[in-house]
């Protein structure tokens, strides 16, 4: 990448971002907002009043609402213009995913075609079969289903044992296996199916269409929620698969099944962001409507605590996705002004934020689960009822901590990427991590300079990342290569790392905000940030504690519990005023509007 002051995947952990560098949801322009507006009137118009009916595996419905979202053009955002699509940047599609978030189960539908189903053709495919298949995704004429997971190979996709063999006179492939959990199975006309061509070690890749012969579709599985988006076992009982329908190389599927993945995941947390807003949005209905001991409830303060509680959390994961979106849509331009081809540029971009999309994948589902959870709670008894949304919501949510790799597997992509673009040499993590070892063996620095308000919390900032330095380079340093086993810490680590992604993208939108809002405007937004760095600190410190005591002991271990504590201070914040007043504005506008 050639812009020097964006940094590079992973680097956050290293090197301060200035506020003016990162993109916030506040500098959307006139015809991003009304995409977003189209994506809005189509969720809540067209789909959610059906959305009762989508439950029942109505296959026929979910065909006819995906292809009303492809003829007003909602399918084809981010596909070029020659495929008859929109040609629109990274951060656009984010807002579009937003807003198709609110639309529940249908928003799975949704982002499986136009996402898995879809862009590995825009990436991987030949000429020929980006004509042939690309407009009709587009529009909705087609609809594409993604087919990795197989009963023995979930987490570790690669061992799967779907096969491929190729015919003698070469012009075909003859598949067999059962693909299961395919998501849009139901309703698609085209599968990106993984398979190992016989004697290969790595999969491959393929186009299939279900009129095929040999192409079997299950029934809709019976879900615990997401109930709208028909999931099916895909079976292959020979299939034969022109050569023309290989994509990319023979052998060459793993990279594109993670390089697929780790779009997914960052598109995960647009999605999140937008389906917790939509739960903000319905808590607070409720919580204004509802009277308990001749009050309404959102005048309580524990239901106070809960909505500007689930805003926060809200607020913090829209902050990182954009700032990571903007990221990824800057490294693809530099890519094609030096010369790269689009679609390489958008597959480099992307895995170059790799680590930062796995963080939005965790942080956006788990902020999820919290809402939804909350917003049954604020509901009470009809919390629990079927007629209300956010019973609807809670289920719907659960599936986002286990598809596109669990949580547990993204976690551990965090740490094991950083680790290995260090050894790489991509990112100096050794310099910096010293660099800790030495101070915590000097004597701390107590004279405390009178910083500004954004000042001192980078100053908290740079501690996290201290914190998670010290912690990892004494980890490396004790295990060395059979780190990879201690997966414990390399948890503890993780969730240290995405609190404080979190925790930095927050206060550099604050502060960019701080040249836009007056005063008065920006005090509520200060208070979030407080509020967040406040309940942020003792979990860094916590996590940080469960590693090193775990393998640390004597000097060494007091040492570093010394520094833990020293890299996790905050300042004392009265939490209950600044969530009261948090609480009151989003009670008076009786919507999530931050
Ligand atoms: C509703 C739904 C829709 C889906 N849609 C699709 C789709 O469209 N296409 C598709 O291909 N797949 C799809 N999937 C599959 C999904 O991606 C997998 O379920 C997921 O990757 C996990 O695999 P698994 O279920 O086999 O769990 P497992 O891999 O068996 O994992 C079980 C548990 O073990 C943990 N675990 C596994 N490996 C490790 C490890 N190395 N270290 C530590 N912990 C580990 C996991 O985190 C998890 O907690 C879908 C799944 C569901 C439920």
């Amino acid at each position: 990448m050639t812009d020097t002051k964006t940094l590079k995947g992973g680097e956050f952990l290293i090197r301060e971002t200035a506020a003016q560098d990162i993109f916030i949801p506040e500098e959307f322009n006139e015809e991003q907002r009304m995409m977003a507006q189209s994506c809005k009137e189509f969720t809540e118009n067209v789909v959610n009043p059906q959305m009762d009916q989508l439950e029942k595996h109505d296959r026929e419905l979910l065909s006819k609402l995906l292809k009303e979202a492809g003829e007003l053009g909602l399918l084809g955002i981010s596909l070029p213009e020659e495929y008859d699509g929109f040609g629109q940047n990274f951060v656009t599609a984010m807002l579009t995913t937003e807003e198709m978030g609110k639309g529940y189960s249908f928003a799975v539908a949704f982002s499986a075609h136009t996402g898995i189903g879809t862009l590995p053709i825009l990436y991987y495919g030949t000429e020929e079969q980006k004509k042939k298949y690309l407009p009709k995704l587009a529009t909705g004429e087609y609809i594409g289903a993604y087919c990795l997971t197989e009963a023995e190979a979930g987490s570790d996709p690669n061992s799967g044992k779907a096969e491929a063999v190729l015919s003698e006179d070469g012009k075909y492939y003859n598949l067999n296996g059962v693909k299961i959990w395919t998501t849009n199975g139901g309703v698609a006309d085209i599968f990106i199916v993984f398979a190992k061509v016989k004697g290969d070690k790595n999969l491959s890749t393929f186009i299939i269409e279900k009129t095929w012969d040999g192409v079997k579709l299950g029934v809709d599985e019976e879900k615990m929620g997401i109930k709208g988006s028909t999931t099916i076992q895909f079976y292959m009982d020979d299939v034969k698969v022109p050569v023309e329908n290989l994509l990319g190389d023979q052998n060459g599927g793993f990279k594109i099944a993670l390089n697929i993945l780790n779009l997914g995941r960052i598109k995960l947390s647009g999605a999140t962001t937008g389906a917790s807003k939509a739960t903000i949005d319905n808590a607070l209905n409720y919580a204004n409507e509802r009277k308990q001991f001749g009050k309404l409830i959102s005048s309580f303060g524990a239901i106070q605590h809960k909505l500007s509680e689930m805003a926060i959390r809200t607020f913090a994961c829209e902050s990182l996705t954009y700032r990571a979106s903007q990221n990824i849509d800057d490294a693809i331009e530099s890519y094609v002004a030096g010369g790269m081809d689009k679609g390489k540029a958008n597959l480099k971009g992307i895995y170059q934020y790799a680590i930062e999309a796995s963080i939005a994948k965790v942080y956006g589902s788990e902020v999820l689960d919290f809402v939804v959870d909350e917003g049954v709670q604020i509901y009470g008894g009809m919390g629990y009822s079927a007629e209300t949304p956010v019973e609807r919501a809670y289920r719907d949510s659960r599936i986002n901590r286990i598809f596109e790799g669990t949580n547990e597997i993204n976690r551990m992509v965090t740490v094991g990427e950083l680790l290995k673009r260090g050894f790489k040499g991509e990112l100096d993590l050794m310099t910096p991590a010293k660099a800790v070892a030495k101070e915590l063996m000097g004597i701390p620095d107590f004279g405390a300079p009178s910083l500004g308000y954004f000042e001192a919390k980078k100053k908290v900032i740079t501690n996290f990342k201290k914190a998670i330095l010290m912690t990892a380079g004494a980890a490396l340093q004790k295990f060395m290569e059979k780190f990879a086993d201690e997966q414990e810490i390399i948890m503890n680590l993780s969730d240290m790392l995405i609190l404080t992604y979190a925790a930095e993208s927050m206060m550099l939108r604050v502060e960019k905000l701080s040249g836009m809002y007056d005063e008065e405007k920006l005090s509520l937004y200060k208070d979030m940030l407080d509020i967040f760095f406040y309940d942020t600190a003792p979990k860094i410190h916590k996590f940080g504690l469960d590693a090193i005591n775990s393998f640390a002991e004597g000097d060494e271990l007091m040492g570093m519990t010394m520094g833990m504590k020293r890299f996790t201070k905050v300042a004392a914040v009265n939490v209950v005023a600044a969530r009261r007043k948090i609480a009151v504005k989003l009670i008076e506008d009786n919507k999530y509007d931050l």
